[in-house]
C-alpha cells in the first residue's frame, strides 16, 4: 500500500527549512527550490529536489504532474482557534461597533457567556458537525493542522462534551485537530463558589478524565480582569504541570501579567500580547515560550496589533494564529490575517510564513510538520502562481488551488 508518489514540478517550493525558531528572519534567508518535486511515501516526505531528477530516479512512482506554474508551501498551522461553539455573536459585534467595549458587553451578559449558553444548548453531535464544517473550510484555505479549544462548556460535563466533540470532529475531517482544554476561560456565572473553588474542581475532576480518554494534553487559561488573575491560576497550572500537561496562556490581551505566568510555568505559548510592553516582550524573548499574535482578534475588536516586530527584534519566536471564535474573531481566515499583520507590523514575508508554519508547529509541540523536508508529513498548500511573494501580496485573496494532507490530495480546485 505504501506506494511512492511524486508530485510536481513546482515553479517554486519554499521548504521553510534551515531557519531559526527565534528572532527576525530576512527574505534572503528563505530557501527557494525551483522546478521542484516532492517524493512521498506513507504520508511522509521522502525527498525534495528537482522534479526531473526525482522522476528519473523513481520511474515507478505514481506521478502527479502539475500543469502551469505552482508554488508549494508547507500546509499552514493555525495554533489558536475556538471553532467548536454554538450560536452566533453577530449582535455583540454590532453592539461593539456601535460603541460598547468588550468588557461592557461581557458585563451586560453578552460576550463569552452568551456563547457558553448557546454551546451548552447544542448537542454533542451538532458541535461535531459545526466544528467539522469550519475545519474543512480552513483546510480548503491551506490550513492542515488546527488547534481547537474548549472553554464554552465551563463545567466538568460540558467541557467534556466539547472535547469529545472535538475528538470526533478530528476523526471526521482530513485536517488534524489539536485539542486544548480551556475550562479556565472565565468563571462561569452559574458556579456556586469562588474562582479558586471552580479551578480546583476542574483540575481535580476534569484533568484525570482528559488523561484517561486522551482528549487533550494541553491546558489553557485566560489571565485577565474579566477572567482569572495570576494568583488564581498559579495552583491550577501547578496541578497541570504535575500531571504533565503542556500549558498555554491567553496573555496580555488588555492588561499585562499573563506573559509572566507563561514564562514562570514554562508554557509552550503565550497568545494575544496586544497589551505587552517592552518589559513583557523582553521577558518572552528571553524564554522558550512561543509568542503568538492573533491579528483576527485585533481586527474584530478594533484594537492595535500584537507588537510582532518588536517581539522578533528582541529575539522572540513569533507564531501567527486566527483565534477564530464567534465573538472577537469571526473571520477565521489565517492567511488574510497573517498578511495584514505583516503589512502593519512590517514583517518580512519569511517571518509571516514562519509564523503560520514551523513556528506555529513549535507552539503545538508538533515536530513532524511545518517544513517540507525528508521525514516531515506531506502536508502542502499549493498556489497557482510563479512567485511566492504573490501569496501575501494578495492579502489572502489568492487561495490555494490544491491542498495535500498526509500525502493525499484533500482539495483540488482543478477537479
Ligand atoms: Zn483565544
Amino acid at each position: 500500500m505504501n506506494k511512492l508518489k511524486l508530485i510536481g514540478p513546482f515553479k517554486q517550493l519554499i521548504p521553510m527549512t534551515g531557519l531559526s525558531l527565534k528572532g527576525a528572519i530576512s527574505d534572503s534567508e528563505l530557501i527557494i527550490v525551483e522546478d521542484a518535486g516532492i517524493l512521498i511515501e506513507a504520508g511522509k516526505i521522502v525527498a525534495v529536489e528537482k522534479f526531473n531528477e526525482l522522476h528519473r530516479k523513481n520511474s515507478q512512482a505514481e506521478t502527479f504532474r502539475l500543469q502551469g506554474d505552482h508554488v508549494a508551501l508547507p500546509g499552514f498551522i493555525d495554533s489558536h482557534t475556538h471553532i467548536c461553539f454554538g450560536g452566533s455573536r453577530a449582535n455583540d459585534y454590532a453592539m461593539r461597533n456601535s460603541g460598547k467595549t468588550y468588557l461592557e458587553i461581557a458585563k451586560a451578559g453578552g460576550g463569552i457567556w452568551d456563547t457558553v449558553t448557546q454551546t451548552r444548548k447544542a448537542s454533542k453531535d451538532a458541535l461535531v458537525k459545526s466544528t467539522m464544517k469550519l475545519a474543512n473550510r480552513h483546510l480548503k484555505n491551506g490550513t492542515t493542522t488546527i488547534e481547537v479549544k474548549s472553554g464554552y462548556g465551563l463545567s466538568v460535563d460540558e467541557e467534556l462534551k466539547m472535547l469529545r466533540a472535538i475528538k470526533e470532529a478530528n476523526d471526521g475531517t482530513d485536517a488534524d485537530l489539536a485539542a486544548t482544554c480551556l475550562a479556565a476561560h472565565m468563571l462561569p456565572k452559574d458556579f456556586d463558589g469562588s474562582a479558586k473553588e471552580y479551578l480546583n474542581k476542574i483540575s481535580s475532576e476534569l484533568f484525570p478524565i482528559l488523561k484517561r480518554e486522551k482528549l487533550t494534553n494541553r491546558i489553557d487559561a485566560f489571565i485577565e480582569e474579566s477572567a482569572f488573575s495570576e494568583s488564581q491560576i498559579a495552583p491550577y497550572f501547578q496541578k497541570a504541570k504535575e500531571m504533565n500537561f503542556d500549558i498555554t496562556v491567553h496573555a496580555d490581551q488588555f492588561s499585562t501579567n499573563g506573559s509572566k505566568v507563561a514564562v514562570d510555568f514554562g508554557a509552550v505559548s503565550a497568545d494575544h500580547l496586544e497589551a505587552s510592553t517592552q518589559k513583557e516582550i523582553d521577558l518572552l524573548a528571553g524564554s522558550e515560550v512561543i509568542a503568538t499574535a492573533l491579528p483576527g482578534a485585533s481586527l474584530g475588536i478594533g484594537c492595535g496589533f500584537t507588537p510582532a516586530r518588536q517581539l522578533l527584534d528582541a529575539g522572540g519566536a513569533l507564531a501567527i494564529a486566527s483565534d477564530h471564535n464567534p465573538g472577537s474573531a469571526p473571520m477565521g481566515d489565517l492567511l488574510t490575517q497573517a498578511a495584514i499583520l505583516g503589512a502593519f507590523e512590517k514583517l518580512s514575508n519569511a517571518e509571516v510564513l514562519a509564523g503560520i508554519t514551523f513556528r506555529a508547529a513549535a507552539a503545538l509541540k508538533l515536530a513532524d510538520r511545518g517544513q517540507l523536508a525528508e521525514g516531515f508529513l506531506a502536508d502542502l498548500s499549493i498556489f497557482h502562481s510563479s512567485n511566492y511573494n504573490e501569496i501575501l501580496y494578495n492579502q489572502g485573496n489568492l487561495k490555494p488551488c490544491m491542498v495535500m494532507k498526509n500525502g493525499e490530495m484533500v482539495y483540488n480546485k482543478h477537479k
